[in-house]
C-alpha cells in the first residue's frame, strides 16, 4: 500500500495522501518520457488515483483529461475504485527549458485549454464536469475544478522530482477536502499549514530520510506515506490533527486484453476489415496506454470479419 486517508480530530477535513513513486517510474518507462513530460503524467495520474478512491465503488471508474494548446497536447488518466490506474500523454518527448533552477515548466507544457472529468458511476449516463484551466500545473487546475464544479473545497499537491540520474526520485500526491461544518480554527489551521509546507516532494525525500533513519533499511511506500503524514501535520494543534482511517493502494494496471482489441477490430466495420484481410492479411493494435501489441493474423480477421456480418 501507499495511500492514507484521514479525518482530523474535529471531523472538520480529509485527507488523501498517497506516495507513488514506483507508480509514476513505471509509467515513464513504459511512455518512454521525458522528465518534462513524465512529471505532467504522474501528477495527472497521481491526481487521478486520488479521485479514483474517492469513488467509493471499487468498479467505478473515471477519467480525468488534460487537453491545452501547449506541446503536450492531451494526457489522459483513468482510474477505478481499487485505484488502479493507467494513463498516456501525447507527446511524451516533449522538451522546454527549465522556468528556474530544477524546475520543470508543465504549465507551459500543457497550454491553456480545458480539464475534463468523466465519472462512470454504473447510472444511465455518465458525469462529465470540464473546467477551464488556471495554470497547467494540474495540482491547481485540479484545485478549480473541485471547487467549481464538484463544489467541494479542496486544496491539492502533486509533484514529481527527477534525481541527478534522470530518473523520478519522489512522487506523490495530496488532496485535502474541507468537510461541511468544518470549524473556523481548523481552517485557519490548514491555512497556516499549508502557507509554510515544503514542496511535497521534498517533504517525501524528508520522510523517506526518516523512515530509513530509524529501520535501518529501505523503507516501503506505506511507511513514507505515513511519515509524510506526520511531517506535514507535525505543527497542526492537536485538536485538528488528522487521524488515519483507511490505507489503500494506488498503482498503475492496464486492463487492455485481446478480446478487447478483437471488438475494436470488429466495430470499424466489414468493409474497413474486409480491406485489411485483402491488403495486410493481418493487423497489429496497440494498446494506447501500456503500448502491449496485439497481433491479428488471416485466420483470426476472418474470424472476426464473420462475426461482423452477423451483426
Ligand atoms: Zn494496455
Amino acid at each position: 500500500m501507499n495511500t492514507v486517508i484521514a479525518v482530523d480530530r474535529s471531523g472538520s477535513y480529509r485527507v488523501y495522501l498517497t506516495v507513488t513513486t514506483e507508480m509514476v517510474r513505471e509509467a515513464i518507462a513504459i511512455h518512454e518520457c521525458t522528465p518534462l513530460a513524465g512529471a505532467a503524467l504522474g501528477r495527472t495520474m497521481t491526481g487521478a488515483g486520488i479521485m479514483g478512491l474517492m469513488l467509493k465503488d471499487e468498479h467505478a471508474r473515471m477519467t480525468l483529461q488534460i487537453k491545452g494548446d501547449g506541446p503536450a497536447q492531451e494526457i489522459l488518466a483513468a482510474a477505478n475504485g481499487m485505484g488502479e490506474v493507467k494513463a498516456y500523454i501525447s507527446n511524451p518527448y516533449l522538451d522546454l527549458p527549465l522556468k528556474g533552477p530544477g524546475k520543470l515548466d508543465v504549465g507551459a507544457a500543457v497550454g491553456a485549454g480545458t480539464l475534463t472529468v468523466i465519472k462512470d458511476l454504473g447510472l444511465k449516463e455518465p458525469y462529465v464536469g470540464r473546467v477551464d484551466l488556471v495554470s497547467g500545473e494540474i495540482a491547481e487546475d485540479l484545485t478549480q475544478y473541485f471547487t467549481v464544479s464538484e463544489q467541494q473545497p479542496s486544496s491539492v499537491a502533486l509533484g514529481v522530482r527527477f534525481g541527478v540520474d534522470g530518473g523520478v526520485e519522489s512522487a506523490g500526491g495530496m488532496v485535502i477536502q474541507v468537510l461541511p461544518d468544518a470549524s473556523e480554527e481548523a481552517l485557519k489551521a490548514l491555512e497556516d499549514m499549508l502557507f509554510y509546507m515544503d514542496s511535497l516532494t521534498l517533504l517525501i525525500n524528508d520522510a523517506k530520510e526518516n523512515c530509513t533513519a530509524r529501520m535501518g533499511k529501505e523503507p516501503g511506500e506505506l511507511q513514507i506515506c505515513e511519515e509524510l503524514l506526520k511531517l506535514i501535520f507535525k505543527d497542526v494543534p492537536q485538536e485538528y490533527y488528522p487521524e488515519i482511517l483507511d490505507r489503500r493502494q494506488i498503482s498503475w494496471h492496464c486492463d487492455c486484453s485481446r478480446e478487447r482489441m478483437a471488438r475494436a477490430l470488429v466495430s470499424i466495420g466489414e468493409k474497413d476489415l474486409k480491406t485489411i484481410i485483402d491488403e495486410d492479411g493481418e493487423a497489429e493494435l496497440s494498446c494506447t496506454f501500456c503500448r502491449k501489441k496485439y497481433h491479428f493474423g488471416r485466420e483470426e480477421l476472418t474470424e472476426l470479419l464473420r462475426s461482423a456480418s452477423k451483426k
